[in-house]
This record gives structure tokens, C-alpha cells and sequence, in this order.
């Protein structure tokens, strides 16, 4: 706030909270709409719980649709305006920083590096890398006898890929070559100096890089979002609203149609009825009051810890187990990605803060290579760590502490940083269960989440590689000193899709097996994880969820479950968000399923000649080709 020190007051006069029912999204943002409240005791067609990334679609969709919905979210919803900052201390409000206990031989760490709560979820503080899976990613099991395979394939997501990357909007480079390749329509972001390290090593090391995306973060205006200004808080949140969140996507339009958020509450169990059918949730309000909310369908969108939670927590007579567990696979195959990050000094100034931390890649070693001692791959893209995360990774990467890590702090302009995405196979002992203790519990009383997680061989061969040739990078970079971190990233299985009862819990619409009026719509029904990052996918399946139910209504809603048939590809205009159609036109189609198997054993082939390829060959940088929106 502004004083003018002769009036001694604000300039602007006082800065007043939004009124009742409106939202600041942004400089240039607001929900002004006033929100349904329905009644308590007021069945509604549909309760989803977690308005986070898979929630948040499926609201916008299924309240277009004329769905009675209510989006029901432990967090707060988020007034960016007045409840964020760009710092990143100031920021760990945006983490689900309740109690986990965490174990096994590799125990995967919480609170800060996990998952979000709060309208949003975790497209709140993500970085926004939004690489589509390839299509070898749905067949891992067929294909290397590890893993599973998915009941879909990629073809059946694919036109969910290109409509939620309109919606987000994704922005990258006209063509993107590995998987199935496509182009974005809006244009790539400029590069800074993290992009550039990753661009001339992978450069002078002969393997083809990406810049300037696919990232979900504006490049240029887009509907009631501004262009990006480049000042690099994006995993803060971005005050600005350039980077793509369905707080600022899909759930304005939500509440424009009639969708019903209650934030800061905490869902305790669902309800299973006489009939076999779920009734409804129960919550604990604001004001820690117990609460039930009828619903003909119930959703469960809470991420891949807490959606095994509360199903393991809604046990009751008949699913002694946990509800939709007679599988017994609910909690287990959880998945994280291998996220080291490698770290390299340079004698030139960096500064990595510059521009937000995800911009560039490469997918060259994303598939199975016969000629390594491992199957599937990994993904090497920028991340670019602010003071105090960089502090923690020198920490951990070179032990440094006291003067000595004073010492390093100074050269925090002098640094690059990249991250590998190694993809971590679906292993049964990986798992999410209820801790006993009696301390174990949250502050409503319900037990917490105890996660096992353990490398397995694979996995351990893998992520040496890995890092092995993101370091080989960074010195190509011109790096004159290297060290790294081991983290993982992004959780996501434990209550898998399939189209075996008896090895999954959901179908590939992400219908219970067990209960035909109880869904999930999050990254906990993946099967197998790729090297991607999982938000894109996580938001295409829930638009395909919401086609499906939009088009069994009655069905599902009466609890007869559904005909199990896939609906058409959701291009349907009328249900996207306002401001998504009228700008731009896609530069690529992509390419067939036919043209992609007959290129795929080519591109292989070919990837493996430039793996080989000697120090001195030049490659391809893959964008930018200009920037700005299109
Ligand atoms: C630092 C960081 C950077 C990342 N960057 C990327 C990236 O660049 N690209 C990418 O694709 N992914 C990224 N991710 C991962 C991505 O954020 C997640 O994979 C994704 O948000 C998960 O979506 P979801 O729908 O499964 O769950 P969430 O988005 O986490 O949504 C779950 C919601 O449910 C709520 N909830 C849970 N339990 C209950 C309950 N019992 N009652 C009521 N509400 C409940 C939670 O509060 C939360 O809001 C990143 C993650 C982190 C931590
Ligand atoms: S760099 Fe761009 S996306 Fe990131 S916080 Fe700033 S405006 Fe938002």
C-alpha cells in the first residue's frame, strides 16, 4: 500500500476484500458471478471431491452440461490478489502440508515438493510442462513384459490432447517430434539462459531439443489471461494468471454455470447405501461441524495419496477392505517419477529466476532402447530452483552447510539447473495404506496416509543412466562444476484403471468396478506413468470422464452404471470454456495411428543413430520460430 506522507493515508484508499462471491483470478480476472449454494439436505446430481486439476475440469464440464454439481475442496479457494505473494517462503500455503507418514527403501518426501490443496490443486503451484504421453506408453507391458498396459490407447485420448491444450492453452514449438508428432497452436516462449545451457549441450552432444514448451503458459493474451512477463514465480502460483491452473481455466466458468464450491472442507467418507450404491459424501466444514451431502454420483479427484485415503477410510460393511477395493488393489502400483536434479556453475551469469523454469526438453531417450540394460526411458527438461530451493538441493547435492554454504549461495546467478523425468514402473509393494498409529491422525481424527515406496532393479539402472547423460549435458553445456540431487516427482497411481476387475479399480472412464455410482477422476487411476508430466493427461481423461457421463446421463445417475461405450471425441464447442475457440488454428495436424507405426520403428532407428552420433554433429532445436499468441 501506498502513503502519501501529508494525508497520511493510502493513495488508493484501503485495500477492501472482494465482496461475498467474488473471486480475484488475476490483474484483469474476476469471478463476479454469485455462486449456487444448494441446501444441505438437497440431493444434487453429482459431488466431486478435490477441485484440483482432474476436479477442476470435470466441474466446468459437468455444470456446462446442466449437472446439479457441487466441487467440495479441503483447501482454500484462493484469492490471488489478496492470499499470494511472490516469494517462495510466503508460498508454502499451496502444498498439502498435513501430516504423511512415509516409508520404504527410497521414503519419497512430502509436504513442500507434493501435492497441492486449495481451489486449483496442484496446477496451482506446477511449473506447467504439458508433454503429451507417447503411444508406446499405453502398451508397456506388452511391450517390455514389466508394468501394465492401459485399457486405452493413445489414439482414444488423443483428441482429449488437442482440446485441453486449447483450453489451457498449451504453447510450444510448431513441431514436436518425438511420440506422436503434432505442433502447438500458440507460438513458443523466447528462451532465457537456463533454455540456453540445456539447448547447447544437447546441441554439441548431437541429440535434438525442444524450447520455449509445450508449457501451459500464455504466450500472448488469451481470453481474460494476460501474456506471460516473465519474472519467473510460476510455481509460487503466478499472480499474473499467464500459467494455466483450473482455478483460472475452468473454474470461473464453472461457477458461470452453476457449479457449487465449498472450500475448506474436508471430505471424511463416502457413503455406500443398501442398494450397493454410494448415497453421498461427509465432510467436516469450516468450522469443523459435520456435515452430509447427498449426491446421486459421488467423484473422487483428491491425487494419488488422498484418493486411496478416503477410499480406505470409507470401509464400511460389505468393503471391509476400503470401499471399491474388492481387487484389494486400492493404495497399491503408486508411482512417482524420478526427478533428480542436476545442477551446473557456470563462469557466465545465468539467472536462473529469469523466465519461468519450464522451457525447454528433450524426449530423446523416452523409449525402450534395446542396446541399454533397462526398459522405458526418461525426459530431461530446464527447472530453474529460487533461492531457497536451490539452497535445500546444495544441501543435499554437495553437503554444504554454515559459511560453506554461504559460500555457494553466492554463485546462485552463476548456476543452470536441469531435472530428469525417469519413469518408475507400477510395483505392487509401492503402496499407500492407513497409518495405525494413534498419533497418526489429522486434526479431524481421520488416520493419515503411509506411503511405502521402494526402487526396484529397473528403476535403479534407469536413473543412473539418467543422470549419467544429464550431467554428460551440463558439462557440454560448458559447466565447470556438476553436482546433483536425488528427488522424485509427481505421484500418481494407486487406484488403477484396467478392464480386469480383479487387478484394477476403475474402468477406463474411471467407473468403479465394484460401485456403478462412484468415479475417479485424478492422477491415481493411471496404470503406467511414461516420462511426461502428468497434468496434462491427468485433465484430458477428465474431460473424457465428463463426455462419458454427459452422454450415459441417466444411466449413471441412476445407478444403473453405464453401457461401458466410448463417446465421440469431445470436440464439442459448446462445453469449452468461454474465450477458448475463435483464436488460433492448429499448424499440425499430427498424425495418423497408421502413419504412426509405420514412422515409429524409423524414428527408433533414427534416435538410436544420434545417440551414437559423434560430439561434433549438429542438431535440430525445435523452436522457437518467434513467439507471441496465434
Ligand atoms: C513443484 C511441482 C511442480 C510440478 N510441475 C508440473 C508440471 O510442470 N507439469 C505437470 O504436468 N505436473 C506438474 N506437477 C504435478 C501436478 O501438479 C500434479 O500431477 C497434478 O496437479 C495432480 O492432479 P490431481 O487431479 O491428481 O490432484 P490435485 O491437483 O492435487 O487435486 C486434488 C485436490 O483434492 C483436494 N482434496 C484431497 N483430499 C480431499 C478431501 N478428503 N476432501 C476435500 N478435498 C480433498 C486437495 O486439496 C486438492 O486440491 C508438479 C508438482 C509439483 C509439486
Ligand atoms: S514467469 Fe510467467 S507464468 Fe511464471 S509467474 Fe511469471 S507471469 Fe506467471
Amino acid at each position: 500500500m501506498t502513503f502519501d506522507p501529508l494525508l497520511k493515508k493510502p493513495l488508493f484508499g484501503a485495500f477492501k476484500g472482494p465482496k461475498t462471491d467474488t473471486h480475484m483470478l488475476g490483474p484483469i480476472q474476476t469471478v463476479d458471478a454469485p455462486m449456487r449454494h444448494y441446501a444441505p439436505n438437497e440431493e444434487v446430481d453429482v459431488v466431486i471431491v478435490g477441485v484440483g486439476s482432474g476436479g477442476g475440469v470435470l466441474l466446468q464440464r459437468l455444470a456446462r452440461a446442466g449437472f446439479r454439481v457441487v466441487g467440495i475442496e479441503a483447501g482454500p479457494f484462493w484469492d490471488t490478489e489478496r492470499d499470494w505473494v511472490s516469494d517462495e517462503a510466503g508460498s508454502e500455503q499451496l502444498y498439502w502440508n498435513n501430516l504423511r507418514i512415509t516409508g520404504g527403501e527410497n521414503p519419497l518426501v512430502f509436504g513442500e515438493n507434493n501435492s497441492g490443496q486449495g481451489v486449483g490443486g496442484g496446477s496451482v503451484h506446477w511449473a506447467a510442462f504439458t508433454p503429451r504421453f507417447h503411444p508406446s506408453d499405453f502398451t508397456v507391458h506388452r511391450d517390455t513384459g514389466l508394468g501394465a498396459d492401459w485399457p486405452i490407447s493413445y489414439w482414444d485420448i488423443k483428441p482429449y490432447y488437442e482440446q485441453i491444450e486449447r483450453e489451457m492453452p498449451v504453447s510450444g514449438p510448431p513441431y514436436f517430434p518425438w511420440g506422436d508428432p503434432h505442433g502447438y497452436i500458440y507460438g513458443p516462449h523466447p528462451t532465457s539462459a537456463v533454455p540456453n545451457t540445456l539447448v547447447d549441450g544437447c546441441t554439441r552432444l548431437g541429440i535434438r531439443v525442444s524450447s520455449g514448451g509445450p508449457v501451459a503458459i500464455n504466450a500472448g493474451s488469451h481470453a481474460d489471461r494476460p501474456h506471460c512477463i516473465y519474472r519467473g514465480f510460476c510455481i509460487q502460483g503466478c499472480k499474473v494468471g499467464a500459467k494455466a491452473s483450473t482455478l483460472v481455466t475452468h473454474v470461473p466458468d464453472a461457477i458461470r454455470h452453476g457449479a457449487e464450491i465449498r472450500d475448506r472442507c474436508m471430505v471424511a467418507r463416502v457413503n455406500l447405501g443398501k442398494d450397493g450404491n454410494v448415497t453421498g459424501v461427509t465432510y467436516f466444514d469450516k468450522d469443523k461441524r459435520e456435515v452430509e451431502q447427498k449426491a446421486r454420483l459421488v467423484i473422487v479427484a483428491g491425487y494419488a495419496i488422498e484418493t486411496p485415503r478416503l477410499l480406505l477410510n470409507s470401509a464400511c460393511p460389505g468393503f471391509e477392505q476400503g470401499l471399491a477395493n474388492s481387487s484389494g488393489i486400492v493404495g497399491k502400483y503408486l508411482m512417482a517419477q524420478a526427478g533428480n536434479v542436476v545442477m551446473g556453475r557456470f563462469p557466465d551469469l545465468i539467472r536462473m529466476y529469469k523466465g519461468p523454469p519450464a522451457n525447454s526438453l528433450t524426449e530423446e531417450f523416452y523409449e525402450t532402447d534395446p542396446s541399454r540394460d533397462f526398459v522405458r526411458g526418461f525426459a530431461i527438461q530446464t527447472v530453474g530452483p529460487l533461492a531457497i530451493g536451490f539452497a535445500k538441493q546444495l544441501m543435499a547435492s554437495k553437503g554444504v552447510w554454515g559459511w560453506g554454504m554461504r559460500r555457494e549461495m553466492m554463485d546462485y546467478n552463476h548456476y543452470s539447473a536441469f531435472g530428469l523425468l525417469g519413469e518408475i514402473l507400477p510395483w505392487e509393494d509401492n503402496r499407500v495404506t492407513l497409518a495405525e498409529g494413534s498419533e497418526d491422525k489429522d486434526s479431524y481424527g481421520l488416520p493419515v496416509a503411509k506411503i511405502t515406496f521402494s526402487l526396484h532393479d529397473n528403476d535403479k539402472t534407469l536413473i543412473a543412466f539418467a543422470r549419467k547423460k544429464t550431467e554428460e549435458i551440463m558439462w557440454a553445456a560448458g559447466a565447470e562444476d556438476v553436482s546433483q540431487e536425488a528427488r522424485y516427482a509427481h505421484l500418481v497411481g494407486a487406484a488403477r484403471m484396467g478392464n480386469d476387475p480383479r487387478t484394477s479399480v476403475v474402468d477406463s472412464f474411471g467407473q468403479s468396478h465394484d460401485i456403478p455410482n462412484l468415479f475417479i477422476c485424478d492422477g491415481s487411476i493411471f496404470p503406467t506413468q511414461g516420462s511426461a508430466n502428468p497434468g496434462l493427461t491427468i485433465q484430458a481423461l477428465a474431460i473424457r470422464t465428463a463426455d462419458y457421463l454427459i452422454t450415459q446421463r441417466e444411466n449413471v445417475l441412476a445407478r444403473r452404471g453405464g453401457s461401458g461405450e466410448a463417446p465421440p471425441p469431445s470436440l464439442s464447442k459448446e462445453l469449452e470454456p468461454w474465450g477458448v475457440s475463435g483464436r488460433g488454428v492448429p499448424r499440425l495436424g499430427g498424425m495418423s495411428k497408421k502413419g504412426y507405426e509405420k514412422d515409429h520403428q524409423h524414428n527408433l532407428e533414427d534416435e538410436r543413430a544420434h545417440q551414437h552420433a559423434g560430439d561434433d554433429m549438429r542438431m535440430d532445436v525445435v523452436g522457437p520460430v518467434g513467439t507471441g499468441g496465434g
